[in-house]
């Protein structure tokens, strides 16, 4: 298996692509959705996941899914979301493109395969309603909801600072300390670190 990180559209996101044995799926496509087709070249993708329905992270998702044919899966709260993501929001920023109605709403408890790597959903809400994590293999796909010494906002459309205290105490108990955590923006870290050093997760 193999993560690829492409920095996508005006808020540097970052997309993620897991690659294993020739396919793909392909988490949070924020823009630049046929460019991230075109560097994939003949990997098949399997899915498009957002881990939440913010512009800066399904603005790709249109265009990737023209491109490669594959579906778009989002939890069901955030679907509506998506779709009209496009516009410009609370940060007063364009995206891209809205994305498309989710093929399939996303659950805790499912189970993500591409090629022989395998990821469970998490439900994370607080950033927003539908957010969620993948689990697997070591890493953690995080979204907006852990960064580097932070969480996300929760001024945004659907945040709630209640609703993502309760996550995190979930996630904390639910993510192992070793694992790699890749987040929607900027540097993966460790549960571990955060554990350690970021304010919303000690103790
Ligand atoms: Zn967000």
């Amino acid at each position: 298996m193999e993560v690829r990180r492409f920095v996508v559209g005006p808020i540097q996101t970052n997309c993620y692509a897991v690659v294993s044995d020739g396919h793909a799926i392909v988490i949070d496509p924020g823009a630049s959705g046929a460019a991230i087709a075109r560097e994939l070249g003949d990997v098949v993708v399997d899915a498009i996941i957002a881990t939440h329905g913010h512009g800066d992270h399904v603005g790709g998702v249109r265009a990737l899914a023209d491109a490669t044919g594959a579906p778009f899966w989002i939890a069901e709260p955030d679907a509506e979301r998506a779709t009209h993501s496009g516009s410009p929001g609370s940060l007063g920023i364009a995206y891209d493109d809205d994305a498309p109605m989710a093929e399939r709403f996303l659950r805790e408890g499912n189970v993500v395969r591409v090629g022989d790597a395998s990821f469970e959903v998490i439900e994370a809400p607080g950033h927003t309603e539908g957010g969620i994590v993948l689990l697997g293999e070591g890493v953690a796909f995080v979204g907006d909801t852990i960064f580097k010494g932070a969480v996300g906002r929760t001024d945004l459309p659907g945040g709630s600072p209640a609703v993502l205290a309760k996550t995190l105490k979930r996630l904390r108990e639910r993510i192992p300390p070793e694992t790699v955590l890749l987040p929607g923006h900027d540097d993966a870290t460790t549960m571990a670190d955060e554990l350690r050093a970021n304010p919303y997760l000690v103790g």
